[in-house]
């Protein structure tokens, strides 16, 4: 996992001089979760280490903010807040007006949808801003709200890995029905051995989840960080319901293949426009296993066709 200081290293312009006060301010502003009006962390450098100016401060953001280690929020307030992008996947915002609390969430449907649009007229989108205004849960109900909250990373890893281990576990059944209906021997082996593999990876997801858990006990209090629509557990739930209709062993084998290249290509593509965190990884690792998996079932398909062929050849 990348150090904060490498973060930062490989976001220096070019020729960029180095200086120790800038370092100490962005090493501070890398500390803190969430999102930071300028003053407040004028105020959180200067209890620090009070001979360094407003001013350098200033210029310090503003250069965060063109090096991308910053990222600057418009919350309607009045003045600008930044948040750092250190380990911190993009995301939209629900805004709280009565007080004032943001609340971070990510929805894949909604950035491909915006991709579509931008692709569609043709239009270069750099950045894209969703900031839903309104009342929050514990306002609405006159309770003091929650400023308690789990950083965004671990929410991110806690739900990618909530929505690994379901596609993980909707694998498991699919090739464990498919083992039982392939009448072909050597199919039903691979099946088989796709099956152990699924609930090997189960063990490791839920063991990591697990970890998570341990190190944050309140980790599971917390709202949902990622939404999905279609996530990819049902690629596989779709898979097994056509098992249901009966198929020969060819066609559950194209089933599978067409399981673990949806799968592959859902992990691999929301695992790619992450920034670096434990849920990218995730995503990516996980697009890894179903990617070898896909190659596996390519391979035994194309050996049962040329054992049909061949056997075809001589009993015909
Ligand atoms: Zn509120
Ligand atoms: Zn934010």
């Amino acid at each position: 996992m990348q150090s904060a200081s490498e973060f930062v290293e490989q976001r220096r312009p070019a020729g960029g001089r180095r200086s120790g006060k800038r370092d100490f301010i962005v090493q501070v502003f890398l500390r803190q979760e969430g999102h930071l009006a300028a003053d407040e962390l004028v105020d959180l450098i200067r209890t620090e280490d009070a001979r360094i100016s407003r001013a350098t401060i200033y210029r310090t953001l503003q250069w965060m903010v063109e090096a991308g280690i910053a990222r600057k929020v418009d919350f309607g307030e009045g003045r600008y807040r930044f948040e750092h992008s250190y380990r911190h996947p993009r995301h939209f915002h629900l805004i709280c007006k009565t007080c004032n609390q943001s609340y971070e969430f990510l929805s894949s449907d909604i950035e491909a949808l915006i991709e579509e649009v931008a692709d569609a007229r043709h239009f270069a989108a750099r950045q894209s801003v969703l900031q839903i205004y309104g009342t929050c849960e514990s306002c609405q109900a006159g309770r003091q709200p929650d400023r308690a909250t789990a950083p965004t990373e671990s929410l991110f890893a806690r739900d990618a890995l909530r929505i690994a281990i379901a596609t993980e576990r909707s694998g498991l059944e699919f090739y464990t029905r498919a083992a039982a209906l392939t009448k072909d021997a050597r199919g039903r082996k691979v099946f088989k051995r796709l099956a152990a593999e699924e609930k090997k990876h189960l063990g490791t997801l839920e063991a990591r989840y697990r970890e998570l858990l341990a190190a944050d006990p309140e980790l599971e209090s917390h709202p949902t960080f990622l939404f999905f629509k279609g996530a990819a557990n049902g690629l596989f739930a779709a898979g097994t319901e056509a098992l249901r209709d009966g198929v020969d062993d060819r066609q559950a084998l194209l089933v599978g293949i067409k399981c673990e290249r949806g799968s592959h290509k859902f992990f691999k593509r929301y695992g790619d426009r992450f920034e670096e965190s434990e849920g990218k990884r995730i995503f990516l690792e996980f697009a890894d296993e179903e990617r070898e998996h896909l190659d596996l079932l390519i391979r035994e398909y194309k050996s049962l066709v040329e054992r049909q062929k061949s056997r075809g050849g001589t009993a015909r």
